[in-house]
C-alpha cells in the first residue's frame, strides 16, 4: 500500500508523530514489532520508576527509626512489587493502544525493514511512502566477554520479571541503569556488587558528583568494583562467577548486564534503504533529522545522542514542525536535562566543569552541600551536593549538576533559566519559599563571589 508517511517503531517519538500527522490529514502507517509504547513504557522508565518507589518505601521503613518512628519488621514481596509494576505498564500500554486509534492512521504489528528507497516490508507486504521515519530505539548491548554466551544473565527487561529477591546480584555497568537497579535490589534485600571499568559510577559526571553517589551507595552496603575490567564470566543458575582483570573473582547468584545500549538497526535493511549508519550502528542524520536517504528521517535513541524519553519526544515535536513546514528549527543547541532516579537522585543540564574545561571556556563554579539546606536537615536527607558552572561574562548558567533529594525536580530551575536565556541573577533576585530544597539553588548561586551578600 502507499501512504504519505511510514513511522517504524512506536516509541516516544513515533506515537505522537504518527497520531499528529494523521490528525493533520496525512495517511500514516505505524509499524511496531513488539509492545506498543516502546522501551519507556514497557521495559524502561515506567517499570523501573514504579519498582524504585517500592525500594524507597522499604528504605524509608527501615530507616524511620532516625525520625523516632519504629517499624518492627520490613518484608519485601517482590512478586507483589512485580505485579504492581505489570499493572501500571499494562495501563500505560493500553493507553497508547487507545491513542493510536486515530482516523488516517494504520497500525501494523510486525517487524519492518527497508526493501528499497522509500519502501518498507512488513510481514511479506511492501508499503511505500514519500516520508519514512525511523524510531526503532535501542536495546541492551551485549559486551564481548569470554563465557557470557554460555552463562545465564539478565538485562533491563528480564531483571524486572524476577519474583524472588536474588541473594547476590552482580551488575556489569555503573551507568544510570546499573545504578538504579543496583540500589533497587539492595533495598529489596539483595547483596549487590556493581563492576565498572571506569574509576567512578556515572563516569560522565564531575568526580565530586559521582563520589557523592558512591558514598551513598557504600553506606547502603552496595559493593563497588571500579577501575575493574571483567575478563570472564562462567557458572549456571544461582552461581555466577565473574573474573576481573588482575585475577579477582566475584561470585553472585545473578548477573545483570547494563553496559550500554545498541541501536535496533541491525535487522532494519538500512543498506537497501540507503540509510547510512555510523560505526556503532546508529543512524546518521543531520540537524533536521534527515538521513542519507531522501525522505527518510530518524528520531530518538536510534540516533545515538542522549537517550531519554523527553529527548525522543522533543525530536517528534521538532520533526513534526519541520515536515509540515512550520519551522526550520533543528535539534542542535537544545538543553537536554537528565535524571538518574537513584535515591537521592542525580540530575544535570548543560556542561559539567570537565566539559567547560575541555572546550576552553572561561567559567566560574560554586558547589554547596545539601547538609546546609534547612529543609534537608529537617527531613534528614542531607547527603549530596549542588554545583553550578557560570559564564563570567554573560552571567548565564553553562551547566548545573545536583545529587540530592528531588534533584530531578530542582534541575528544572536551571533548565528554564537556560532555555529562557536569563542570567543567573534571576535566581538571586527571586524569592524562594522557605523551607524548600529549592532555596538551596539560590544559596548555591550566592556562593559565587559576584552574588555574595555583604
Ligand atoms: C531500564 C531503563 C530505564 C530508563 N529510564 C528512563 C528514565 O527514567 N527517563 C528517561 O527519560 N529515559 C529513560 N530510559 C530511556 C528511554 O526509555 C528511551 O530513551 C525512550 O524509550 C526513547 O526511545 P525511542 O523513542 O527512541 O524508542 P523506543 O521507546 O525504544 O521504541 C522503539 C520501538 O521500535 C520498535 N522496533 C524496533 N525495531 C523495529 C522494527 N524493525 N520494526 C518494527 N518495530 C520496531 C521496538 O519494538 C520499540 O517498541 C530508560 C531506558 C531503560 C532501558
Amino acid at each position: 500500500m502507499t501512504f504519505d508517511v511510514i513511522v517504524i517503531g512506536s516509541g516516544q517519538a513515533g506515537v505522537p508523530l504518527a497520531t499528529r500527522l494523521a490528525a493533520a490529514g496525512k495517511r500514516v502507517l505505524l509499524a511496531e514489532r513488539g509492545d506498543l509504547g516502546g522501551t519507556c513504557v514497557n521495559t524502561g522508565c515506567t517499570p523501573t520508576k514504579t519498582m524504585m518507589a517500592s525500594a524507597r518505601a522499604a528504605h524509608v521503613a527501615r530507616t524511620a527509626g532516625r525520625l523516632g518512628v519504629r517499624v518492627p519488621q520490613v518484608e519485601v514481596d517482590l512478586g507483589a512489587i512485580a505485579d504492581r509494576k505489570d499493572a501500571i505498564v499494562r495501563r500505560w500500554r493500553e493507553g497508547v493502544g487507545k491513542r493510536v486509534q486515530v482516523e488516517g492512521l494504520t497500525v501494523l504489528r510486525g517487524h519492518a525493514r527497508f526493501a528499497g528507497e522509500r519502501e518498507v516490508e512488513i510481514s511479506g507486504e511492501i508499503h511505500k511512502a514519500e516520508t519514512i521515519v525511523i524510531n526503532t530505539g535501542a536495546r541492551a548491548l551485549v559486551p564481548p566477554i569470554d563465557g557470557l554466551g554460555e552463562t545465564p544473565w539478565l538485562d533491563n527487561a528480564s531483571v524486572m520479571s524476577l519474583r524472588d529477591v536474588p541473594s547476590h546480584l552482580l551488575i556489569l555497568g555503573g551507568g544510570y541503569i546499573g545504578c538504579e537497579f543496583g540500589q533497587m535490589f539492595r533495598r529489596f534485600g539483595s547483596r549487590v556488587t556493581i563492576v565498572d571499568h571506569s574509576g567512578h559510577l556515572l563516569s560522565r559526571e564531575d568526580p565530586e558528583i559521582s563520589c557523592a553517589l558512591e558514598d551513598i551507595f557504600r553506606k547502603d552496603g552496595i559493593g563497588l568494583e571500579l577501575n575493574a575490567k571483567v575478563v570472564q564470566v562462567s557458572g549456571g543458575a544461582g552461581a555466577i562467577d565473574v573474573r576481573l582483570d588482575g585475577g579477582k573473582e566475584l561470585r553472585g547468584s545473578h548477573l545483570l548486564v547494563a553496559v550500554g545500549r545498541r541501536p535496533n538497526t541491525d535487522d532494519l535493511g538500512c543498506d537497501k534503504g540507503n540509510v547510512a549508519l555510523d560505526a556503532k550502528g546508529f543512524v546518521v542524520a543531520d540537524d533536521e533529522y534527515l538521513t542519507s536517504a531522501p525522505g527518510v528521517y530518524a528520531v530518538g535513541d536510534v540516533l545515538g545522542g542522549p537517550q531519554f524519553t523527553h529527548t525522543s519526544w522533543d525530536d517528534h515535536r521538532l520533526l513534526f514542525d519541520l515536515l509540515l513546514g512550520r519551522s526550520r528549527r533543528g535539534r542542535r543547541g537544545r538543553f537536554i536535562p537528565y535524571t538518574v532516579f537513584t535515591d537521592p537522585q542525580v540530575a544535570g543540564v548543560g556542561l559539567t566543569e570537565r566539559g567547560a574545561r575541555e572546550r576552553g571556556l572561561p567559567f566560574e563554579t560554586a558547589t554547596m552541600a545539601f547538609g546546609s539546606i534547612a529543609r534537608a536537615i529537617e527531613v534528614d536527607e542531607t547527603a549530596g551536593l549542588l554545583k553550578v558552572i557560570l559564564d563570567p561574562q554573560s552571567e548565564r548558567v553553562l551547566g548545573a549538576s545536583i545529587v540530592g533529594p528531588e534533584a530531578g525536580e530542582l534541575i528544572h530551575i536551571f533548565v528554564v533559566l537556560m532555555q529562557g536565556g536569563a542570567t543567573a541573577r534571576a535566581i538571586v533576585d527571586a524569592q524562594f519559599v522557605h523551607p524548600t530544597f529549592a532555596e538551596g539553588v539560590q544559596s548555591l548561586l550566592m556562593k559565587l563571589e559576584r552574588y555574595a551578600l555583604r
